[in-house]
């Protein structure tokens, strides 16, 4: 995707900062040159760029600043700022309410993505809890009904349409007031798109509109189109109340910049963007975690939520065991399912050699009650810019296929295991003990011993550290850690972060002192130390 390649190339020009002994005009305007080539190929408005420019410029008196360090920082910040600035509308998005019928009307030109976009967002809030469903008010394109209900069903997802009825506004006003006396909390409607921007169907979109009523209507914007959005979003504002807009087909060759900018600029607040056919390439939208995820720094919040919706904190069983000190294969295999049920994200942070610190994150932290948010936060703020690979590689489908398929790898061993194996309070030593266990696994999930071997090392490495952390007094009554556990407990813990850490890992964090450091972040928790982060201070 091209937004990965921008994120790429503007957070190496903020790195051309850390690279120069002085920062001074000269510094400061070839890092801007090169931030400002990559937002123009990225197709981002030539007008917006040139502002975006001139915003850093104003906002950076290099005469007054002191130390080399303060200006490398809030120089990063203020191009933060303004990448943030061009794709935030400055309106806040319409979000439904809970135990209420929200109608949701979607508009947009025919092959925008309006029917998949419609499933999506389905199956977004019903995997969120929420009472939904689909209605086909597209009558005028051949098989839009079978369309939306091939998907609904997939999904699982009650819907309703009519093979018969050819006014739209008759099946979507049955279908909502069907579905309104149901009960339903998400309704939404699917409208046809015609070919263009024609009389007929801006007609139609209001009558429908006026019919059902709907609590917010998304323009279902096609990215393909770059800068030209703007004046199409601006077309449809012009005719019916847009209230919020998702960005489609972000994967493509899109220069997603133009459309992302482009929309921001009608003042529409982007809420979605879908970057794929399947009904999973669906992402929230919110500004400041888009921009830092783009610069590889990580959506907090996006990690923040999965984490939630796991609700490790709910596993007492697992808590106890931890309590005491155990941790057997099989935990390990639950804590790998719960990574792969993190999407990609989770799937990312697992590649290569960064797998043990999130491995760490999810069992030794999460599942100890530690206050999820303050622990995904630092661990992010540990990922920011400093593990090679983690932050450029973000967006990139193939590294996230990669991690997946590793993780797998490592469960499919475990899946040769058997019950003994997995349960055993040490299933390492069963193995040092019966080597041919590792042969019979190996042959059982079609790899070599040493993988096996590999795989027995890391979990020996986790139990270890359960072991020891289970053994510092407090760790285990959940909540805030900074009230539980005492400065040398506090060291202890410390230490064995170090030991479980990959020593890469550990020397980009700057040794012991940089673990330190953020375990001490980690102690104050997530709120003070978010927006910090935000503001490049791993740089
Ligand atoms: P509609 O006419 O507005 O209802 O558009 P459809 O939902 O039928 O989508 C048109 C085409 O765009 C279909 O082939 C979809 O699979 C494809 N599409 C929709 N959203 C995305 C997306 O985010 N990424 C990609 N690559 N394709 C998409
Ligand atoms: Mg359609």
């Amino acid at each position: 995707m091209v937004l990965a390649d921008l994120g790429r190339k503007i957070t190496s020009a903020l790195r051309s900062l850390s690279n120069a002994t002085i920062i001074n005009e000269e510094v400061l305007n070839a890092m801007l040159k090169e931030v400002c080539a990559a937002l123009l190929e990225a197709d981002v408005n030539i007008k917006l760029v040139k502002q975006l420019r001139e915003n850093v410029k104003s906002a950076i008196d290099l005469e007054e600043m002191a130390s080399g360090l303060n200006k490398r920082r809030m120089i990063q910040h203020s191009v933060f700022k303004e990448l943030v600035k061009l794709v935030d509308p400055g309106v806040k998005a319409w979000t439904p309410t809970k135990g209420k019928n929200n109608v949701i009307m979607f508009v947009g030109l025919q092959g925008s993505g309006k029917t998949t976009t419609c499933s999506k967002l389905a199956y977004y809030y019903q995997r969120k809890g929420w009472k939904t469903c689909l209605i086909c008010a597209d009558t005028f394109r051949a098989g839009a009904f079978d369309q939306l209900k091939q998907n609904a069903t997939k999904a699982r997802i009650p819907f309703y349409g009519s093979y018969t009825e050819m006014d739209p506004v008759v099946i979507a006003a049955e279908g909502v007031e069907k579905f309104k006396s149901e009960n339903f909390e998400i309704i939404i409607v699917d409208t046809s798109g015609r070919h263009k921007q024609e009389d007929s169907l801006f007609e139609e979109m209001l009558q429908v509109s006026n019919a059902v009523q709907p609590d917010n209507i998304v323009y279902v914007m096609d990215a393909s189109i770059g800068q030209a959005c703007e004046a199409q979003a601006k077309a449809f504002k012009d005719k019916v109340d847009i209230a919020s807009v998702i960005v489609t087909k972000l994967d493509g060759h899109a220069k997603g910049g133009g459309a992302l900018s482009a929309v921001a600029a009608t003042k529409s607040p982007i809420i979605f963007i879908g970057t794929g056919e399947h009904i999973d390439d669906f992402e929230p939208f919110k500004t400041q975690p888009f921009i830092s995820k783009l610069l590889g720094m990580g959506d907090i919040e996006g990690l923040i939520d999965k984490v939630n919706e796991l609700k490790l904190d709910d596993n007492e069983e697992l808590i106890d065991k931890l309590k005491h000190g155990q941790f057997t294969l099989r935990d390990m295999y639950e804590q790998f399912q719960n990574i792969m049920k993190m999407g990609p994200f989770g799937q990312i942070m697992v590649s290569g050699w960064i797998h043990t610190l999130c491995v760490c994150v999810c069992v030794c932290v999460c599942v100890l009650g530690l206050g999820l948010q303050c622990i995904t936060d630092c661990f992010l703020g540990l990922f920011q810019g400093m593990i090679p690979g983690f932050g450029t590689d973000f967006m990139s489908k193939g590294n996230e296929q990669e991690s997946m398929a590793r993780l797998k790898k490592l469960m499919t061993i475990m899946d040769s295991m058997n019950d003994q194996e997995l349960d055993n309070k040490d299933g390492a030593k069963l193995f040092s003990k019966a080597p041919n266990r590792i042969q019979r696994v190996a042959r059982g999930a079609g790899v070599a011993p040493r993988d096996v071997q590999e795989l027995l090392t890391q979990y020996t490495k986790f139990a270890q550290m359960v072991k020891k952390m289970g053994g510092i007094k407090g760790l285990f009554k959940g909540g805030d850690m900074s009230k539980n556990v005492n400065p040398s407990q506090m060291a202890k813990l410390n230490q064995q972060m170090a030991k479980m850490m990959d020593p890469r890992v550990l020397h980009h964090m700057g040794g012991m002192a940089g673990l330190q450091s953020m375990m001490r972040q980690f102690q104050q928790g997530a709120a003070g130390n978010m927006k910090g982060m935000m503001g490049f201070n791993n740089m």
